[in-house]
């Protein structure tokens, strides 16, 4: 065992010379101001050489390291490997951009270390903040109760629970689904996030009990078949008590009619959740706002700041309308979490009472800062913007014949092919040459069973000259593979 004396006493993981290290970050963060300030000039996502993989399959270091040397890797062997959703030209599945100064306010969250579980600090109070912020935001009450978490996957398994626990009462918490001997159901569309079914698996209710109600030609959930399939559950024993609905489907953007399921949650006395993702933040679009209607009345949203709110990774965040039924599903009484009225443990209820974790990142902090920083207003037209390049690229691909425009778009997704024989095949091969060349990076979905180009425009740096190169880019990859096809004959 190490002897304590004081030279160990004084080796801590702090460096000896300041100076040194210093400099070291400067140089550090001067490259990532760089890396933004210059990312058009690179490829949006390039494959990594497998000697780079190599890299990362090294034992386990057992002497010091150099901090210089492993800056260096990363510029070298991580930074030009990334997905690449800080580019403009990224448009696959629903990334966001970053901002510097989230980047900058996470710089100073990780050194200030703090652990949002709870406790008396100013950092929770940031949390609270958010939350206040999102009240009004949303047109929620003072008792509506909010909390970060990683992503809209955890805030709508957080919404299934603390639904269940309304339906079911307190009981559940310990004798589990089989307390209160109800088949619950729950009601979401064709169009839902997969972490619906998988919040559904995730708490014990099962898939099956999920019922994926058909969505009409707008690709908004058919209010007849929900009313259908709730009464016909009621009619053989089931207990519906949860309905998602979709503000920003995923694979087209579409808002569900959240008026129409907020009456029909009413009428029927269910859980009323919307999964707003990306798109609950449309409201801080005054443009847009007005699209998402119904949205105030919802008893819990699921959202993340990362996607539209262009907070760097991770920052989900889920709201609840009655913060004590939120409460009531998480918090427990723990003798090393006990409460006091001053000191260190006061400022209860802790953010650890409303959901799983219990040490918890600073979350709030960069969300802050760009709330803080770029106002609502500014967030709010990046977003108008991305929605008026989806109906520019709508508009390019409607003008272009060897293209077909697949899906309506309601907000900045767009789904659309090039127009050939063996279509599937030949746009799924355009993908990915698109992905391989760098020029931009689009992802593809099913469309009434038609494989799409999809391009989500997230990103608050994406201009109409993406839009124009990845037209460009699918017009020429399209022809020379569609040609290529008729070359060979098969394939
Ligand atoms: C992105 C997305 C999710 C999942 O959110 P994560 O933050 O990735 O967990 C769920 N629903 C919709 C509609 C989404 O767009």
């Amino acid at each position: 065992m190490t002897k304590i004396t004081r030279e160990t006493v004084q080796d801590s993981l702090d460096p000896t010379d300041w100076q040194d290290l210093r400099e070291q970050g400067h140089r550090m963060l001067d490259d990532m101001l760089d890396y933004l300030k210059q990312i058009r000039q690179r490829p949006v996502w390039q494959p990594a050489p497998q000697a780079v993989r190599e890299v990362f399959r090294q034992p386990l270091p057992q002497a010091s390291g150099d901090l210089a040397a492993a800056h260096a890797t990363f510029m070298h062997d991580i930074l030009p490997y990334a997905v690449g959703n800080a580019h403009p030209g990224f448009m696959g599945w629903v990334h966001g951009g970053g901002t510097p100064v989230g980047m900058l306010a996470e710089m100073l969250a990780a050194g200030l270390n703090a652990n949002l579980g709870g406790r008396d600090q100013i950092p929770v109070e940031v949390e609270w903040q958010i939350v206040r912020w999102m009240r009004e935001l949303f047109g929620f009450p003072d008792t509506a109760s909010g909390l970060f978490v990683t992503g809209t996957s955890m805030a709508n398994l957080i919404a299934v629970l603390v639904a269940r626990t309304a339906v079911l009462g307190g009981a559940v918490r310990y004798q589990g689904m089989a307390s209160g001997g109800k088949r619950l159901t729950a009601y979401t569309s064709a169009g839902a996030h997969g972490c619906i079914a998988q919040a559904m698996d995730l708490t014990g209710l099962g898939m099956d009990a999920l019922r994926v109600i058909p969505v009409d030609e707008r690709f908004q959930m058919d209010i007849a078949a929900l009313t259908a399939a709730i009464a016909q559950d009621r009619e053989q024993g089931y207990t519906p008590f949860f309905i998602a609905g979709t503000a920003g489907s995923v694979d087209v953007g579409a808002i569900d009619d959240l008026t129409a399921l907020a009456d029909l949650a009413q009428k029927e006395a269910l859980w009323f959740h919307i999964d707003g993702a990306y798109g609950a933040l449309a409201m801080l679009s005054p443009e847009l706002a007005p699209r998402l209607a119904g949205l105030e009345r919802a008893d819990s949203v699921a959202f993340d700041f990362h996607k539209w709110g262009q907070v760097p990774y991770d920052a989900g965040f889920i709201l609840v309308r009655d913060g004590t039924l939120h409460y009531d599903a998480f918090a427990s009484p723990a003798a090393y979490l006990r409460r006091e009225t001053c000191g260190m443990a006061a400022g209860s209820p802790w953010p650890c009472d409303f959901g799983p974790d219990l040490s918890r990142g600073f979350r709030a902090l960069k969300t802050w800062f760009t709330l803080q920083v770029y106002g609502a207003e500014r967030l709010g037209m990046s977003i108008a913007k991305t929605c008026a390049l989806g109906q520019y690229l709508k508009q390019r691909i409607e003008a272009t014949p060897a293209l077909e425009l697949l899906a309506p778009v309601a907000l900045n997704i767009v789904c659309f092919r090039y127009r050939c024989d063996d279509a599937d095949r030949v746009n799924a091969a355009i993908v990915i040459a698109i992905q391989e060349s760098g020029i931009a990076a689009p992802s593809t979905t099913t469309i009434n069973g038609k494989l799409a180009i999809r391009a989500a425009i997230v990103n608050h740096r994406t201009d109409t000259v993406d839009i124009d190169a990845l037209i460009d880019a699918a017009l020429k990859f399209g022809e020379s593979i569609a040609h290529n096809r008729n070359d060979h004959g098969t394939e």
